[in-house]
Parts: C-alpha cells; structure tokens; sequence
C-alpha cells in the first residue's frame, strides 16, 4: 500500500495522539499548531486509566507521569469541610488516576510524535478544509491528505468550514484554573487524595500534582457576577471556601475565565476529513473525561484507518466504536453540572448518595474501564497491577 498522508489541524491532546498513532503505523503525518509554540501551561489536567492506557500504547506514559502523584481517593467536600462523599479504589483494584501538569502531557505526546516521524508546524493556523483532503493555512498556502484530521478544539474552523451538521451549546459555567505552590503546611487531604470542594454554586477542584505544586481549578455558573471575576475575586472564594483558603490565596497569574462548551454532531467524518476531541464532542470539565475522549479518539482512530485502505470504512468504524461510549460520557457530564442549580441540602444528599451508589460508580467508571481500538491490554496496564 503506498504511504498515506495526514493533514491536522491543531497540536492540542487529540491532535498529537492521532499523529503519534498514524506515523507509528506508518503514515506521513504534519500537524499545523496556530500557536506559536506548543505550551500549555498554568493547568493540571485529571488522566483515567482509559487515559493512561492511550499514553502508554504511543509511549508517552512514563515522560506524562514523571514525578507525579497517584490517586487512591477521592472526597467530596461542603462548605464547612465536611466530607459528604468519599470513593477508594486501592491498588488492586488496577484503576490508575493521575493528575498531571498540562504542559507536560502536551509535550510527552509532541516528543512521541516527532520521534515516530510526524512534522510539527507552530504558527501555522489552518483556516479552512474541504472533504476532498485539501487544507488550506492562514499565509495562504494549500496542503493535502488522503485524511486530514480537525483536532482544533471546541471552536474548531475544519469543523465550521466543511459544514458539519450539529449545535455548540454554552453550559453556563465554567472555570478559572492555576497551579500554585505546596507547602508542607498544606496537610488537609490524605496524601493519595484530591478532593472536590463545593459551596454554594461555586466548586474547587484541589489536587496536588506534584511534590511542590497544586492544581486548583474554580468553577462556577456564568451568572455569579463575583465568581466569574477576573482576576479571581479571592476574598469572594476565601469566603466560601474557609478551609483552603491559604492555598486559595497563593493564586496569581491563573488562566483566563474558560467557558464549558458542548458540541453535539450528526456525524464525526465527511469524505476525507474526520473531528476529534473537543472539536468532534467537546463537554463539561466535571467528569475531567474531555482529554480522556481525545486520547482515546486519537489512538482508535490511527488503528481503525490504517487497519484498511478504505478509508471511508475505517472512519466509519472508528466512529460506530467510538461514539457510544463518548456519548455516554458527555451526558453523564452534563447532568453531574446540574447539580449546581440544586438547592443546598438536596444537593448534599445527592452527592452523599452518589458516593455510595454501585451504579452512579459504574457510570463515573465506564470511561475509565474502556478499551479504545489501538490498545492492546496485554501489553499496556502493567503499573496499574502493581500499584
Ligand atoms: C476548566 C477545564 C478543565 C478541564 N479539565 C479536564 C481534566 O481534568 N481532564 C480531562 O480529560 N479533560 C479536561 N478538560 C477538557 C480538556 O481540556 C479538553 O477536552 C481537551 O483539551 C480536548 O483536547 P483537544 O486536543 O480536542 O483540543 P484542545 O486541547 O483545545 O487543542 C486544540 C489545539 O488546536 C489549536 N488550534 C485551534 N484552532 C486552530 C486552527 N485554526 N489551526 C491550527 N491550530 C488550531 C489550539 O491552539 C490547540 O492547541 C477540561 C476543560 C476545561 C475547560
């Protein structure tokens, strides 16, 4: 078969896994990056083991997680710090959850991408795609594939130049994110436990990252004037969360107001060009599974393309195994978000119930516990047995 040849757009989660993926199975890949350097700083980001398994299939694992924390618990806390629900899964159980910093997920994939062969353009906005494979940039210039793959997030220009039916839909909320210092005096949660904090409407997501550093991410509905401030109003959010406000108050520099988004296709493909990630299905931040989908879009649809070459059948097949699954996710997502409009104490006693509820588990797990195509489970999983 002659040597195929990618186009993508955008060097985010999505687009460097599916180029580490197609250029280890021997495809000719470039990825055109509008930013002008691959960054992606100021946040952490939660990676389930469905996550994981992606990073070690393209052989980012080990640079991902270098000198970062397992989880075995998560607690969910009120506004008085009180733990309303609490969830372990011990080393047995071969759940592996990491939270990392961005920056370094992002930059293990761009290494395992150009190591396997793929070309990483920065500063190099794409602007438009057609169906027939043809990509063009913004200094004017065309490109071709025999695929050309839309990983250019939630506001995705492949997406909206080819016309792909569907709806993006604000959620009304969103989040400001930072990583700030750890001190040794930060000794409130267990060292194998991050926590979700909740008050009112507002919620911290509180995990440590490494050794020296914490990633907090502050969310809140769209119509809390003071929560959505910018830069953070941190006497509003010391207030509703007492209990961390040390660690509240060491935030400078956070990254910008981000909205959540959900975007809902028809379809994920037409003719040569395929969406992924944010791009194809973008969702809330709750279930922290927005990253995870991309991995795994990346990697099941390097191996369901190059499985034949006939590419409409194995884009069709990416998407029939794909999409259920990530379907799921997305609405699991988005209800767990309603829980910010309840009132106070019914609330609580969802969460609480939540926490105790096999199926609610099995629901939060589901990601965690999927294979996508281009994993082999025998060759991938190892730490995650052996603690
Ligand atoms: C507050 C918040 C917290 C989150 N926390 C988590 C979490 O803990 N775990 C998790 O799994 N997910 C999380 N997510 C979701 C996750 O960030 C996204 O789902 C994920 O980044 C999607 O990856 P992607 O590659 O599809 O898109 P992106 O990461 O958005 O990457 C798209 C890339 O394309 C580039 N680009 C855009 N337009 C163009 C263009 N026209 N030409 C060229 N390049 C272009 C962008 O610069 C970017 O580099 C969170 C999201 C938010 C908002």
């Amino acid at each position: 078969m002659k040597r195929r040849h990618a186009v993508i757009a955008g060097a985010g989660i999505g687009g460097l896994t599916a180029a580490a993926g197609l250029a280890q199975r021997g495809w000719s890949v470039e990825v055109h990056e509008r930013a002008p350097v691959i960054r992606a700083t100021g946040s952490g980001i939660y990676i389930g083991e469905n996550g994981l398994r992606v990073l070690e299939a393209v052989g980012a694992y080990e640079e991902t997680l270098d000198g970062g924390i397992r989880f075995y618990r998560r607690e969910t806390r009120d506004h008085r710090n009180r733990t309303v629900g609490r969830y372990h899964w011990p080393p047995e159980s071969g759940l592996r959850i990491h939270v990392v910093a961005r920056e370094r997920l992002v930059l293990a994939l761009r290494n395992v991408a150009v190591k396997a062969g793929a070309e990483v353009f920065t500063g190099s906005e794409v602007v438009a795609a057609e169906p027939n494979g043809t990509v063009r940039l913004a200094d004017g210039s065309e490109r071709r594939g025999d695929l050309v793959i839309g990983a250019d997030g939630v506001y995705s220009k492949t997406r909206e130049s080819v016309g792909f039916p569907g709806r993006i839909t604000s959620l009304n909320c969103g989040a400001i994110r930072a990583i700030v210092p750890r001190l040794p005096t930060d000794r409130d949660l267990p060292e194998d436990t991050y926590a979700e904090y909740w008050s009112g409407v507002r919620r911290v997501f509180y995990a440590p990252i490494t050794a020296n550093e914490t990633y907090l991410a502050l969310m809140t509905v769209d119509d809390d004037p003071e929560g959505t401030e910018e830069p953070p109003n941190l006497d509003a959010w010391c207030r509703s969360f007492p209990a961390i406000a040390p660690v509240l108050r060491r935030i400078v520099n956070p990254l910008r107001w981000t909205p959540f988004e959900q975007v809902k296709l028809e379809r994920w493909h037409i003719g040569k060009v395929a969406l992924l990630g944010d791009a194809a299905h973008a969702m809330s931040a709750n279930l922290g599974q927005g990253g995870g989908t991309a991995l795994m879009d990346g990697i099941s649809l390097a191996e369901n393309v190059s499985r034949t070459d006939d590419l409409e059948a194995g884009l069709n097949r990416w998407e029939e195994r794909e999409r259920p699954i990530v379907d799921r996710i997305q609405m699991v997502s988005n209800l767990y978000g309603k829980l910010s409009y309840w009132p106070t104490l019914p609330r609580y006693m969802a969460l609480w119930a939540m926490n105790r509820s096999e199926w609610v588990k099995n629901i939060r797990t589901v990601a965690s516990n999927y294979v996508p195509d281009g994993v082999d489970l025998a060759r991938v999983g190892q730490a995650g047995k052996t603690g």
